[in-house]
């Protein structure tokens, strides 16, 4: 996507994978930065560890404890974690999170983002259930610790009952994922309600078994896929200082996306 949106812009960039080993990481950042790169994003398994290797941690990132893109500016290398926003982004798009509650299901590195920044936002309740439970309750544990937010957490058992208070479900697990397509949703359409946003972060398929579920329900369904490209774009405007043209960005998605399968 960032290859398709600097053709677009005809800049004259490239983005490339560089596949690095745990123990290199910091030799990584450090000739990343000596060669000129402008910036990089970091993915699993490195985005807790290479926070020891950045000079300046954006707000977010240090409280989520995760970076997902680097910068490079004259030496210095900064941290930021721009999942938080494209999670948030994709969001506002269709309602406003401030003073709604919110159902989390999940409580790993992207439920982290999520909620953190869903905090931040000003939502009026986070209730976050996960199939281990106490890792929900530690999520929510560190929220009150940096934020003073109280989030509520427990198990999946407390669904029924969750779901039908809620004015937004995030769906952070992998079901769905292809190729676990028919895999079922962890919220079916009798516990959703007309208008509901219903967030589902996994993008392959765009139309997931939840996001099915909610169609049947009038509930607002929205993709994984915002949050990719968003996230994507907001590196993007980091590293080049420019708007991102996130349709450019969404249409090579896709377009990779079907070619996979
Ligand atoms: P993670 O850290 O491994 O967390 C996965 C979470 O899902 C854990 O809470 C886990 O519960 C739960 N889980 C796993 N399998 C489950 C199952 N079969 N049934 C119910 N719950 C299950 O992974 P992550 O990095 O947060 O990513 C999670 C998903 O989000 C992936 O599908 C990933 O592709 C997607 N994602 C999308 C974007 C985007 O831009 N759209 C960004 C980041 C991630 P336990 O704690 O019990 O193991």
């Amino acid at each position: 996507m960032h290859n398709a949106a600097f053709r677009s812009l005809d800049m004259d960039w490239v983005y490339v994978p560089f596949p690095v080993r745990p123990e290199k990481l910091g030799r990584a950042v450090r000739g990343l930065e000596a060669l000129n790169v402008r910036g990089v994003n970091v993915t699993i398994p490195h985005k807790e560890a290479v926070i020891e290797y950045v000079d300046e941690l954006h707000e977010t990132a240090s409280l989520i404890g995760a970076v997902n893109t680097l910068e490079f500016d004259d030496g210095t290398v900064r941290g930021y974690n721009t999942d938080a926003d494209g999670c948030l982004r994709a969001l506002e798009e269709v309602t406003s999170v401030r003073n709604s509650s919110v159902l989390i299901l999940g409580a790993g590195g992207a439920a982290r983002a999520c909620a953190f920044r869903l905090a931040l936002a000003g939502a009026s309740g986070i209730l976050i259930l996960n199939r281990t439970p106490e890792r929900a309750h530690s999520l929510a544990g560190d929220i009150w610790e940096k934020l003073g937010f109280d989030v509520s957490s427990g198990g999946y058992d407390l669904i029924p009952e969750a779901a039908v208070d809620a004015d937004i479900i995030i769906d952070t697990t992998p079901v769905g994922m292809h190729p676990h397509t028919d895999d079922e949703a962890l919220v079916t359409a009798e516990l959703m309600h007309e208008g509901m946003v219903v967030y589902d972060l996994v993008y392959n398929p765009v139309r997931t078994v939840l996001l099915r579920e909610a169609e049947k329900a009038s509930a607002v369904p929205v993709s994984g896929l915002k949050m990719l490209v968003y996230q994507g774009a907001e590196s993007f405007r980091i590293w080049t200082g420019r708007k991102a043209p996130v349709d450019v960005m969404e249409e090579a998605v896709l377009e990779g996306l079907w070619r996979k399968d």
